[in-house]
């Protein structure tokens, strides 16, 4: 199949330019939430960093679509989060066109549009032809088929046990951050990585039968010369949960967890974050004691564990420490 992908982005561009400051992003993904074009609030093409955090959020929901739809079509659907609004239109049988707006928003308005968008991206998928501007919609004039479409809007809520948390990483560069992400969410061990560009995103989920819950992270991880306070500041932002590490044969490491804790609290107030001493394997290089450890949790109220990601010692319970703190903050909470 050949998309004309130009003319795809070229409808993104008037839609967005109709619809004006309400839109945060749109998107066009696949049954999977494959992202195969995306256009940001700002013009340009929305940064991989922003995709992540969409996809987060946009993933759930098509979770959902696919259990609950899976027989045919679901048409349109709406979804709100804390500070989103989300308009989801079935374009042809294999795109969906995602809407992400201000939660101040009103959808009536923007749903005529969006599923004329959502149209017309079924037709450039089909190779029909199709032009891609975006008519203004005069609202009394609308169409007896939209009109009907909106009569079908299903409305989904999503559990926050479906939810998606950001995760992010604090502490020195070489303290063992992707090592242990890596061991995390692969269970592999290089003794090497190559310093990557910006973040690389990773999700991976958390069972706990006990509470019939599920813990989704999607887990950032910022490479090394991307540590710019510039740019860390959205990396850091809207994160829900945080590892703090130290190396414990480097004493500066250790010193430096406070002014990454204060950092990541500014950048996300309500983030829960839990305080790592990596490298224990190295027991003779050691130099920070496991009571320096606890002192400091204590100091900052948060719990402490020491792992090592090279023989992958007490990696996970690390985060399924982060993840019932979530599970207490979030899901329980919810259920009382
Ligand atoms: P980052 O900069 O914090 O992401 O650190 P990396 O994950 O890139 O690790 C830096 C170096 O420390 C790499 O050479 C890793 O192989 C090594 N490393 C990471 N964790 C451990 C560990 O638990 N034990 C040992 N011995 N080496 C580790
Ligand atoms: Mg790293």
């Amino acid at each position: 199949m050949s998309v004309d992908t130009k003319k795809l982005h070229v409808l993104l561009q008037w839609y967005k330019k109709e619809l004006g400051d309400d839109i945060i992003a749109v998107l066009v993904v696949d049954r999977d939430g494959l992202v195969m074009d995306s256009i940001g609030g700002s013009e340009k093409s929305i940064g991989e960093e922003i995709i992540g955090g969409i996809s987060a959020l946009v993933e759930p929901v098509l979770i959902r679509i696919r259990n609950e739809f899976s027989s045919g079509n679901f048409g349109t659907g709406t979804f709100d989060t804390e500070s989103y609004r989300l308009i989801f239109c079935e374009a042809g049988p294999n795109a969906i066109f995602v809407t992400i707006l201000k939660n101040i928003a009103m959808i009536d308005p923007v749903f005529p549009y969006a599923y004329l968008a959502a149209e017309k991206i079924a037709r450039i998928f089909d190779g029909r032809t199709v032009s891609p501007v975006i008519p203004k919609i005069i609202s009394n004039n609308k169409s007896q088929n939209i009109e009907r479409k909106i009569g079908e809007i299903q409305k989904l809520t999503i559990k926050s046990g479906e939810y998606a948390y950001k995760l992010v990483l604090g502490g020195a560069g070489g303290v063992g951050k992707t090592s242990m992400v890596h061991r995390f969410v692969e269970n592999s061990f290089e003794t090497d990585y190559k310093s990557t560009i910006g973040t690389s995103i990773m999700k991976k989920e958390c069972n706990f039968k006990e509470f019939e819950s599920k813990v989704r992270f999607v887990i950032w991880d910022l490479a090394g010369q991307a540590q710019f306070k510039r740019v860390r500041q959205s990396y850091l932002a809207n994160a829900e949960a945080g590892l703090l590490i130290f190396d414990v044969t480097k004493r500066e490491s250790y010193e430096e967890i406070k002014s990454w804790h204060d950092e990541i609290k500014n950048a996300s107030t309500n983030i829960s974050l839990i305080l790592i001493g990596n490298k224990i394997d190295l027991i003779d290089e050691r130099v920070v004691s496991m009571e320096d450890g606890e002192k400091l949790a204590k100091q900052l109220g948060l719990a402490y564990i020491e792992t090592s990601a090279k023989t992958g010692e007490n990696i996970i319970d690390a985060f399924r420490i982060l993840a019932l703190q979530l599970i207490k903050k979030y899901i329980i909470a919810e259920r009382i």
